[in-house]
């Protein structure tokens, strides 16, 4: 199975998940936020520290919660962004409509944003970028109705569609941003396999955070990028079968 079609599986089997509770199904509770999968109840890192900072207390649960999802994106790395994210989900649907050019930003802009969002959250005292998360805003809109806040979520359909490829992802948001500091030293990574290496570049070409791919894997054998998705777009471009997802470090 090609990886794209397990993804998509993944993608969109977790929206339903996510709906289900309306027709009595409960394996998933709550939202992109925070919920409880099987009864283990994990949250949104960012989330987590935008509310602890607000509220300038500590709350167990939640840290608990925080801690869980961590781990997970600890092990797995920015995986968050290329299996789960709405956003990401929506911008792939309309990728092949994009034109070939795209703007490059800086990547720091992102850690930048988020470290203001936390500033921010403490000194208001409110959890500043989840009034405004365009992944909660989607699902909202999905679910309850589409409503004015659905206007952060065209503009960044717009900036993908006319300005730069999958620029929100790799460029701004504060969440993902978070993703890629937890999963900086995931072990499980894109790797390359004793298949001889074509050099065809097809896997740079195709992979959609812009990751010099044949860069690292000269390198080192492996992908060792923190903004990776592991979104397995490069596997699959690969005719020569010589990239694999794998855990453990290489040396
Ligand atoms: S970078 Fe932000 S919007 Fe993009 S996939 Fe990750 S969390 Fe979602
Ligand atoms: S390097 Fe491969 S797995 Fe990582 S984001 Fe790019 S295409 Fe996806």
């Amino acid at each position: 199975m090609k990886w794209i079609t397990l993804r998509r599986i993944v993608q969109f089997g977790l929206l339903l998940l996510f709906l289900a509770p309306v027709m009595g199904f409960t394996l998933v509770l709550g939202t992109l936020i925070s919920a409880s999968v099987l009864g283990i109840v994990l949250a949104d890192p960012l989330a987590g520290l935008e509310i602890l900072s607000a509220s300038k207390s500590i709350y167990l649960p939640l840290v608990i919660a925080v801690i869980l999802m961590i781990a997970f994106s600890a092990i797995l790395g920015r995986v968050y962004c290329g299996w789960v994210c709405p956003i990401n989900t929506t911008l792939e649907l309309v990728d092949k409509h994009r034109p070939a050019n795209s703007k490059t930003f800086s990547r720091s802009i992102k850690y930048k944003i988020l470290i203001i969002v936390l500033l921010l959250s403490l000194l208001t005292s409110l959890p500043v970028y989840e009034l405004i998360n365009p992944a909660g805003i989607l699902i909202r809109n999905i679910f309850f109705g589409f409503g004015p806040e659905f206007s952060i979520v065209m503009g960044i359909v717009a900036f993908e569609l006319f300005i730069s490829k999958r620029g929100w992802c790799r460029y701004f948001c504060p969440q993902g941003a978070t993703y890629s500091l937890i999963g900086r030293f995931s072990p499980v990574r894109v790797r390359l396999s004793d298949v001889e290496c074509k050099e065809c570049h097809n896997c740079e070409q195709k992979c959609p955070m812009g990751i010099p791919v044949s860069d690292f894997l000269a390198k080192g054998k492996e992908i060792s990028d923190k903004e990776c998705t592991r979104c397995g777009e490069c596997i699959d471009a690969c005719k020569a079968k010589a990239l694999y997802i794998g855990w453990g470090r290489k040396y």
